[in-house]
């Protein structure tokens, strides 16, 4: 198995964890861009966004569920950003479906 994220969740490479369950792990953006940076990653490989299917909905749903629970964890009272990065033109570097969680900041629009 060559992906990065694939690694991470089976603890073949190391990451700061800060949130698990059944479907997704969270753990800290080894370069982070806020306060908070944290990364949302299901379990499953789903390269990007793109190649979600209709049985992933429900998947989909849960990662924006656990972006919120764990933004309440972090304190992030006053706002945050979720960011997916989907493509080449998107922005993506890693093709593992993955949901960026940035606070401790104010965010500007729009982003670059
Ligand atoms: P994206 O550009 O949206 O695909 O985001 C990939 C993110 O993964 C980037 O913000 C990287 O800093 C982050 N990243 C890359 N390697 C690691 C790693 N080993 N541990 C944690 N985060 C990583
Ligand atoms: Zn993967």
């Amino acid at each position: 198995m060559s992906c990065l994220f694939c690694k991470i969740i089976e603890g073949s490479i190391p990451s700061t964890r800060v949130y698990e369950d059944e479907l997704c792990i969270a753990f800290a953006d080894i370069h982070p861009h806020a306060t908070v940076h944290l990364l949302i990653v299901p379990r499953e490989h789903i390269a990007s966004l793109a190649e979600a299917e209709p049985e992933d909905e429900p998947l989909l749903g849960h990662l924006l569920w656990v972006v919120a629970e764990i933004a309440r964890q972090k304190g992030l009272a006053n706002g945050y950003r979720t960011v997916i990065n989907t493509g080449d033109e998107g922005g993506q570097t890693v093709d593992h479906l993955h949901l960026h969680l940035l606070g401790g900041r104010i965010m500007h629009w729009p982003p670059g």
